[in-house]
């Protein structure tokens, strides 16, 4: 297990001290617009709870930040006009992680449209807002 860097990229974020095109914000947790989204609308849902991922999250991180996906879900699913929603968070290297501090990926998905790669090509910032303001709409 790998142990909690505060300079991984999304402590930064949560500190503030890099930016982020944020969807929502509460006491808990924070979403934000995937700067590599694997389709348009992709975001990531950040509890301010620090820990590395799923593995060695305090239990009690888990409603709150499951109560965000859900709301960032449905927000997603409607305002970007989806057919459904993937829900994915990856914990250590080897299965597919490369932000050491824990987050789930909402992902939305229409019918006959391909994901594109996992941290693949970087989105352009003026359609990342586009995106996170079709979502908050739906908020
Ligand atoms: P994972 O750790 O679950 O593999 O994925 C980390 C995700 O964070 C990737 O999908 C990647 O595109 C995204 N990401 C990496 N760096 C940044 C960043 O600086 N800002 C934002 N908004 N997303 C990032």
């Amino acid at each position: 297990m790998s142990t909690y860097d505060p300079q991984n990229i999304f402590a930064k974020i949560l500190r503030g001290e890099i930016p982020c095109t944020k969807v929502y914000e509460d006491e808990h947790t924070i979403a934000f617009m995937d700067i590599m989204p694997q389709a348009d609308g992709h975001t990531l849902i950040v509890p301010k709870n620090p820990s590395v991922n799923l593995l060695d999250a305090d239990a009690a991180t888990f409603g709150p930040l499951f109560t965000t996906v859900q709301k960032i879900a449905r927000a997603v699913k409607s305002g970007m006009d989806a057919d459904g929603v993937v829900i994915t968070q990856f914990n250590e290297a080897a299965a597919g992680q490369t932000v050491f501090h824990l987050h789930v990926h909402v992902i939305p998905r229409w019918e006959g449209v391909a994901l594109r790669k996992h941290s693949g090509a970087m989105a352009d910032s003026a359609l990342l807002q586009a995106h996170a303001e079709k979502i908050k709409a739906a908020l």
